[in-house]
């Protein structure tokens, strides 16, 4: 089902592009109930930024009655400028939340192989703690299109499994849904779209930021959509059908039902 979302007075209203991906994927995925209190995870990227002001957008003409906040991890332990965050919440009367913890030390020191996949799991394990301990009990994360695809091509070629993160799934060890109401909208029309909004995004302090293995899956994406132009979209249709009539699993043996992902599903 696609929830239908009502533009906005003023200049600020969301295209109807992105209202009306935004619709679908809480529609389908049934991500924001009655009495739900959500704490969208503001990064500072343009994906967590747009997340936070479609929602407020949504949720000022939804028959969903919902709380809303906001909470940053400051990944360097204090040393990232968070004020533009807490401005831009405070002008939209969000609570806004704040955690600091040195994932960038100890990513750095641990020298992972894939500091991602680290970073990411510890990123969304304190943010689902954050949520649970501020009473809230979901955290919606800004994951876009692209995000999900590249996951499941690195995935496929470095493990074998064509998987991704969830659009919606429970964490056991916070007791809190964790929500992705952005996968059906492209990076590129995101990007667009925080910009025309004016929104306060800025650089993420990560030092690996640059170059890491999801450049280059992107780049295999953009290389291939030049001889198959339905790839991305192919790809998410696979997505979403691989546990259906697609998938090749053994019918007889149970089925895994996994309560948090491992795949690296970096988001800024
Ligand atoms: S690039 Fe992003 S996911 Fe990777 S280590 Fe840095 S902050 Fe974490």
């Amino acid at each position: 089902m696609t929830i239908l979302l009502k533009g906005t007075a003023g200049s600020l209203s969301l295209t109807p592009s992105i209202r009306k991906k935004l619709g679908a994927a809480l529609g389908t995925f049934s991500m924001i109930h009655d009495g739900d209190r959500v704490m969208v995870g503001v990064s500072g990227g343009k994906d967590s930024l747009l997340l936070l002001e479609a929602l407020l957008q949504f949720r000022r003409y939804s028959p969903v009655s919902f709380g809303l906040a906001a909470c940053t991890l400051d990944m360097t332990g204090g040393l990232f400028d968070v004020s533009p965050f807490r401005s831009f919440c405070e002008s939209r009367d969000v609570p806004f939340f704040l955690r600091q913890y040195p994932i960038l030390d100890i990513v750095k020191s641990r020298n992972e192989r894939s500091p991602c996949s680290l970073c990411a799991t510890l990123r969304r394990g304190i943010l689902s703690s954050a949520t649970a301990e501020e009473g809230y009990n979901v955290l919606a994360l800004g994951h876009n299109f692209d995000d999900a695809i590249e996951t499941a091509l690195l995935n496929l070629l470095e493990t074998g499994r064509f998987r991704s993160f969830q659009p919606k799934i429970w964490q056991t060890r916070s007791s809190v849904w964790v929500i992705r109401p952005l996968v059906f909208a492209s990076e590129d029309a995101i990007r667009d779209e925080a910009g025309r909004l004016g929104l306060p995004v800025r650089k993420n302090p990560c030092p690996y930021g640059e170059d890491t293995r999801r450049k280059e899956v992107k780049l295999l994406i953009k290389s291939l959509g030049t001889v198959y132009p339905n790839i991305r979209n192919n790809m998410m249709h696979a997505l979403r059908s691989i546990d259906g009539a697609d998938s090749w699993r053994d019918r007889t043996a149970p089925l895994c039902h996994e309560s948090e992902e491992s795949a690296d599903d970096r988001e800024h």
